[in-house]
């Protein structure tokens, strides 16, 4: 059974409020060091106050500023008084100007008073430790719309099972030979073939990436797609319409040929700290960025980038066989039970509290108290995908679970987008 205390993360954890004291030698006086005011002591010695879940993070910066840890241990109070580590780590490299702003890590003894800290909370005017990737990496835009990469299927399957509504394809293409790279959370064009009504070339539709960025073979040289063929009834005619490009994705076989451009998208990326919450809403093909997510944090190994976080998937479905990916999303919560939750909203089949179907949004009303206690925290991201209008429900939910705590949501919904702590990518 899933025990969100265990797997909120280290910092509600009894070592994870906990502040340990290193001693770092050969860190050389620099424009670096005076920035983050580390007293380098004649003896070559530095102290630092280093939170227990930034440890590693830590580490690894001291490591690259080509100094030496000589000894860890936990902080006491005669260092307090001896005047000793008076600094405290630099959050992040982005943050690394502004140590003081650790407050919220720190112990109760040396933290500031309550309200202190619930102003910091509700007006996070610095970027937060866990930005998402420095914008400058992201590939874009390395085939364009009017030049793109023509790659080949390898495959596609169905990933609605019997007794599901409707069809939806997991299609992986070939993009060997070509430039291409992309980040999780990233979409790409495909052009189908063809002219539209007017008689001009079909245009690009967007899918989101639903493989990691080495792809589902880990060799690079795909990407993967999670398309669902539309098929309305025309509202005047009554007859029946299928989406052009859906269409023609999710009829493609082994070897067809495929016009790819992008890779577009900077809204849904993962944020680098490995020990970031990350709380993910999908309907329907919005779990397709949430695959990725998943499959690089779980199913895949880095040196570095290691999750260690919360990865929490609400996912909203009409019926148990549209649930896609179904049997390797459950097989990771089993794997990772500490790591990664699961819940689902299947409206067909499940009921709200009233008596009504269960969509995504009475799902996330269920789970406000949990969601609340995890956004609130600095190091949480929080994502939704899928189908245009379903934030609507989310934020009505999530205004409840605020209010109960004094916090009114839409402003601080503003400052979390601002903070880069919110992304939308619905369509
Ligand atoms: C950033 C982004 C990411 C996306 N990711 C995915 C993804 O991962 N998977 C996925 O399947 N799709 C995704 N989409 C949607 C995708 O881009 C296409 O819009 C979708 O596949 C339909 O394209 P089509 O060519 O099949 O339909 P089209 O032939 O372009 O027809 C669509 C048009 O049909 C009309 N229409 C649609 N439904 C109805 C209705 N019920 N009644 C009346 N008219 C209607 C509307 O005019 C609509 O513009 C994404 C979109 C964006 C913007």
């Amino acid at each position: 059974m899933y025990n969100i205390s265990a797997a909120q993360g280290d910092a509600n954890t009894e070592s994870g409020s906990r502040i340990f004291l290193y001693e770092v030698v050969g860190l050389r006086q620099s424009e670096e060091t005076d920035n983050r005011r580390y007293p380098i002591r004649q003896s070559g010695s530095v102290f630092l106050k280093v939170p227990y879940h930034r440890m590693s993070q830590e580490m690894q910066r001291l490591t690259r500023l080509g100094s030496k840890i000589v000894s860890i241990r936990p902080l006491n109070a005669d260092d307090e008084a001896n005047g000793k580590a008076t600094v405290v780590a630099a959050k992040s490299e982005v943050n690394a100007k502004a140590p003081a702003e650790d407050k919220l890590n720190v112990p109760p003894e040396i933290a500031p008073p309550e309200d202190e800290v619930k102003s910091t909370k509700l007006a996070p005017k610095s970027k937060p430790m866990t930005q998402a990737k420095s914008k400058t990496d992201i590939p874009v835009n390395i085939y364009r719309p009017n030049a793109p990469f023509v790659g080949k299927c390898i495959s596609n399957e169905e990933l609605v099972r019997e007794g599901g509504i409707g069809t939806c394809r997991h299609v992986k293409f070939d993009i060997s030979g070509s430039d291409l790279r992309y980040l999780e959370g990233q979409s790409i064009g495909i052009i189908p073939p063809g002219t539209d009504k007017n008689g001009k070339p079909q245009k690009l539709r967007l899918y989101s990436i639903a493989s990691t960025r080495h792809g589902d073979d880990l060799n690079d040289q795909t990407v993967s797609l999670c398309v669902r063929q539309l098929e309305y009834k025309h509202p005047e005619t009554g007859e029946m319409v299928q989406g052009v490009c859906s269409t023609h994705i999710c009829h493609l076989q082994p070897g067809d040929e495929i016009k790819i451009s992008g890779p577009t998208g900077k809204e849904m990326l993962l944020p680098e700290d490995p020990n970031a919450n990350i709380i993910m809403m999908a309907t329907g093909t919005g779990i397709a960025p949430f695959r990725a997510y998943l499959w690089r944090m779980f199913k895949e190994t880095h040196e570095d980038y290691k999750f260690n976080g919360l990865a929490w998937l609400i996912f909203g479905v009409a019926t148990t066989p549209n649930i896609l990916y179904k049997q390797e999303l459950e097989e990771l919560q089993e794997k990772f039970p500490n790591n990664f939750r699961l819940s689902y909203a299947i409206s067909r089949e499940q009921k709200n509290q009233e008596g009504g179907r269960m969509y995504i949004q009475q799902r996330c009303q269920e789970l406000a108290e949990d969601l609340w206690s995890l956004i609130e925290q600095e190091k949480t991201h929080t994502y939704i995908c899928g189908l245009k209008g379903m934030e609507g429900g989310i934020d009505e939910a999530l205004s409840g679970a605020a209010a109960t705590k004094g916090v009114n949501w839409a402003d601080y919904q503003k400052e979390i987008r601002r903070a880069g702590r919110w992304h939308v990518e619905t369509y």
